[in-house]
């Protein structure tokens, strides 16, 4: 998404500026990233123009977002993209995006801020206005962008490889806008062999963008804070509409509903366990709780809301049919919009969600900075917004000069989702053509660099190449390791060491001390990865790209010795929030120069 936004905002300065812009996805833009499957929702709406049901302001929602993240957030960069983020969705609706309306043509929210949509081809019609603008030539699709390259201090490009033919890229840049979203699998899914690849997230977001980040040697934000969504059990379905439009409850098998019988809890977490809403990482909290007590399973009462809303409907019995008809009808299309594996696990355990309740449970950690997570680089806020500590020229660049991020790829301004995503990526990309232009050199690329890089990159191919033919299964090869095995080590060590389902999201210093020991020996085997043809190729630098991103990880929750976002992981060496010495971003850089890592604090500014 912030791709596509970039794409519109830079074309447009591009072409008044005469800068040419080029954008290279992995994946075909119609259907790439997190919105491939559409969306039932876009999360993040004003309505500052009195256009839909809900007017906010964007104070209200900064207030919102720094209080849904335990304190600790960018304020100036939420303020900036909530600012913007209305003019995006009035684009897309301009671009043919149905948003659903009431008789007097007001968009319908689903939530405070969220509006719903029609949204099975919602990245269709936001890619489409994206290569209209861009152009075709300019786009380069189903090209996987492995390293950055560096000219000093400043970004000089990218390369990377088609993940379809025998062909290796150098794009050579003044200017490089990071947006190549979160990460999923770095930790064990909780579906594993019956049904790998199944998870909130979808499977083909793989750290890239922290990895380039990482990698430039700028500096990271916010990297202990994954997101954990509690979602329908086994197929992810979303449960907003559930919770918010048909107003349901979730309780436990046998400890009843966990957001009232544990309310108490919630004091120890004051001021933000006070705040309404609810943090999203307490409200998992309060439902692990009952988990971890045996209590579960933990149940979604979508019976119960459906026939309690059908009953709230005026007329006769044939009205009140009618009305509980409309509602499954909802039922069913907020999945089939964007998570139709949800659907599909319901037809095949005959759910009839108006006659039974289903289960929901915490899925598996995710790094998600768009969303309810916060992981990414660290930026510049705005000029008229940003504190000088936050402000370093050019809204966006991360602390390596002319690289910008934006989306998942930005870190401490959660809550952008999909449509805060766009109007930063459009904020990101302004911002970089006014950096090419007021430093309009073009970097040096080192020619021996890259061929060192190329050889690198092919590298898995001539190791499967040489070797495969030791043994009889090409799976078992003392020579080698393939990317799904090595995939899986990653998966185990994170899961057991640094919180994952299997240790109910729970650490301490000495299994994130072990969890580093098993991250160096798996980097030594990463040289030993293997690859049969280009896509298992692509498999192999994800997977590098994920380790990435789980060391940044495991050392930033490390560095924190407290824990304040119970829910989504929790230090059982530090219990307790420390607002005394932890109301504090933690960052993290490596330097590219001598490898090494290094973390620091740096203050929370609140400008509201
Ligand atoms: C399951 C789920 C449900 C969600 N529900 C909602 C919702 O209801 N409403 C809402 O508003 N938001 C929702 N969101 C949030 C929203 O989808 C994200 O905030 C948004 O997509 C983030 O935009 P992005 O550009 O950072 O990443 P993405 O949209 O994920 O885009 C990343 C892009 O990078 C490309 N890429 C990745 N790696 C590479 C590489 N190495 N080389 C080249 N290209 C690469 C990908 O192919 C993709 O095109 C949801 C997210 C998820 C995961």
């Amino acid at each position: 998404m912030a791709a596509c936004g970039a794409a519109v905002e830079a074309a447009y300065w591009g072409k008044k500026y005469g800068v040419k812009v080029t954008l290279v996805d992995k994946a075909a833009l119609d259907r790439s990233g997190a919105v491939a499957m559409g969306l039932s929702a876009i999360n993040q709406y004003m309505g500052l123009a009195g256009r839909a049901q809900n007017k906010n302001t964007v104070e209200e929602y900064v207030d919102y977002v720094t209080r849904d993240m335990m304190g600790i957030t960018r304020q100036d960069l939420v303020y900036d993209i909530a600012r913007h983020v209305d003019s995006s969705v009035h684009l897309f609706e301009q671009w043919g995006l149905p948003i659903w309306k009431t008789g007097e043509g007001k968009y319908v929210n689903e939530g405070r801020w969220q509006l719903l949509i029609h949204g099975e081809s919602y990245k269709v019609i936001v890619a489409e206005a994206a290569k209209n603008a861009l152009g075709p030539e300019n786009i380069y699709e189903r090209v996987f962008i492995l390293e950055p390259l560096l000219d000093g201090d400043r970004v000089a490009g990218a390369v990377g490889f088609s993940v379809r033919e025998n062909k290796f890229y150098v794009f050579k840049a003044k200017a490089v806008l990071a947006a190549m979203g979160g990460a999923v699998g770095v930790f064990k899914p909780r579906s594993t062999g019956e049904g790998l690849g199944r998870s909130w997230y979808p499977p083909f977001s793989t750290g890239s963008s922290a990895y380039f980040t990482i990698r430039s040697g700028a500096e990271m934000t916010c990297q202990e804070v994954r997101f954990i969504p509690v979602r329908f059990k086994d197929a992810y379905g979303p449960v907003g509409a559930w919770f918010l439009h048909f107003k349901s409850r979730a309780t436990s098998a046998l400890g009843g509903e966990y957001m009232v019988k544990r309310r108490a809890e919630l004091e120890k977490w004051r001021p933000y366990g006070l705040a309404r809403p609810i943090p999203a990482n307490l409200r998992n909290y309060l439902g692990m709780l009952d988990s971890v007590e045996g209590k579960g399973p933990i149940y979604m009462r979508t019976d119960e809301a459906i026939a309690r809303l059908a009953a709230q409907g005026e007329g006769d019995a044939k009205a009140i049919k009618m009305k509980l008809k409309q509602l499954e009808k909802e039922a069913w299309e907020d999945f089939l919009d964007m998570t139709i594996s949800q659907a599909l696990l319901w037809a095949a355990t005959n759910t009839e969600p108006e006659k039974r309740s289903s289960e929901i449970a915490a899925a598996e950690p995710y790094f998600i900075g768009s969303h309810s997570g916060a992981s990414g680089a660290w930026v510049s806020g705005p000029a008229d917004l940003a504190p000088p500590e936050y402000f370093w020229g050019y809204g966006n660049m991360t602390t390596v000069r002319g690289l910008f991020a934006a989306g998942d790829a930005s870190g401490a301004s959660s809550h952008k989702f999909s449509s805060g995503s766009h109007a930063e990526g459009r904020i990101a990309a302004k911002s970089a053509i006014k950096f090419i232009l007021e430093n309009n050199v073009q970097p040096d690329v080192d020619g021996a660099v890259v061929e060192e890089l190329k050889a690198r990159t092919y590298r898995p191919l001539a190791t499967y190449e040489k070797y495969r033919n030791y043994t009889t299964n090409p799976d078992i090869n003392p020579n080698y390791i393939r990317p799904k095995m090595y995939m899986y080590r990653l998966q185990k060590l994170m899961d057991e060491y640094a919180g994952g389902v299997s240790a109910n999201f729970t650490t301490n210093a000495p299994s994130l001390e072990r969890a580093l020991e098993l991250l160096a020996f798996l980097r030594e085997d990463a040289e030993k990865l293997a690859a049969q043809d280009l896509h298992e190729l692509m498999r192999c630098w994800e997977n590098v790209h994920r380790t990435w991103q789980a060391e940044a990880h495991v050392r930033t929750v490390l560095f924190r010795e407290e824990t304040r976002w119970p829910g989504y992981y929790f230090r059982a060496d530090y219990p307790e929030m420390d607002e005394k010495n932890w109301h504090c971003f933690a960052n993290i850089t490596w330097n590219p120069a001598n490898g090494q890592w290094t973390c620091v604090k740096r203050p929370v500014l609140h400008i509201l």
